[in-house]
């Protein structure tokens, strides 16, 4: 079977030009959306992250400030930070990169973030918005997810959807996002019994579960539509996804890459969360 690539790449590049637009007609109107990335202590990956969120940043003409605190950083003085940033009226938006070091509480860390700068959507109100299908802010990972399979014109209604994973910031709220677009979904994890079984009934299989290239063909119907959303890092330094693509291909009508695939949606939604986290924020200034 001949696959189409669903190129997150190519699509968050459209939306970036989107986007920039937007962006320079709020800067005709003397307004520049700002972005606040924390960053607490010295992880590799988070370092790579924060850079490249900050890359998009200057793309698209949103304003970034880098707050790079050291391992040792305690609550308080985290906490102190965030008070300060949901204070500031040059700040639209707040992402703390996770994971933050151990001795840090995140979820305490998540909840002080003020909701109206949550652009990642990881706040308890915003996840409840998202339950009851009135999102503020989009899930990143989950809403660049649904962008992509959009874009490619595939119907989502009425599908068989199978997501594998359950956590909070890709999982749960990637089926919910399927369940407000009338797929049936299933959520599958680590106690689920016979997961191959239940990943054959996928019309649409999406797996985030962090293990490099554990989803093969014996996994996938044919002509499912199947999204990576692994991102795991090789011995040889090359990232990978959680899905085989070499057989997994051969079997799939529709599949994202790793890299170029889910990734570079999840940037573009930040983006677009951030822009309209300046929108709401504009839009109160004025009311
Ligand atoms: P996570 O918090 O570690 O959650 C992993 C989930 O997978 C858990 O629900 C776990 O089940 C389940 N799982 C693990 N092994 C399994 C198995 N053998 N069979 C079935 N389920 C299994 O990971 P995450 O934050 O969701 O991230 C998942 C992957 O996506 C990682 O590779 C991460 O780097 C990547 N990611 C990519 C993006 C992007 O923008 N592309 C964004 C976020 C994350 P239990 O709940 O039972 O433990």
């Amino acid at each position: 079977m001949t696959y189409k690539l669903l190129d997150g790449k190519d699509l968050s590049k459209r939306m970036k030009q989107a986007m920039k637009l937007e962006v320079q007609s709020l800067a005709e109107a003397g307004i520049v959306p700002g972005l606040a990335v924390v960053i607490v202590g010295n992880d590799p990956a988070s370092r790579i992250y924060v850079n490249n969120k900050k890359k998009d940043c200057e793309e698209v003409g949103i304003r970034s400030f880098e707050y790079a605190l050291p391992e040792e950083t305690s609550e308080v003085q985290l906490l102190g930070l965030i008070d300060a940033l949901n204070q500031d009226p040059a700040i639209d938006g707040i992402l703390v990169q996770l994971p933050i070091p151990k001795h840090l509480d995140e979820a305490k860390v998540i909840r002080r973030i003020s909701h109206e700068k949550d652009v990642d959507a990881f706040h308890p109100y915003n996840t409840g918005e998202l339950m009851i299908g009135r999102p503020v802010f989009a899930p990143c990972t989950p809403a660049g997810v649904m962008e992509l399979i959009k874009d490619a014109g595939i119907d989502v209604t009425g599908k068989n959807c199978v997501v594998v994973g359950r956590s909070n910031i890709v999982g749960k709220p990637m089926s919910m996002l399927m369940l407000h677009a009338n797929a049936t979904v299933t959520v599958c994890h680590s106690k689920t019994k016979d997961l191959k079984s239940a990943c054959r009934q996928a019309d649409i299989l999406i797996v985030a579960i962090g293990k490099a290239d554990f989803i093969t063909a014996d996994y996938v119907k044919e002509g499912a539509v199947v999204i990576d959303v692994g991102m795991n890092r090789r011995d040889d330094g090359k990232l990978t996804g959680d899905v085989d693509f070499e057989s997994v291909s051969k079997k799939a009508s529709a599949i994202t890459p790793v890299p170029g695939g889910v990734g570079p949606m999840t940037r573009a939604i930040l983006l677009k969360n951030t822009i309209k986290a300046c929108n709401m924020h504009k839009k109160n200034m004025l009311s």
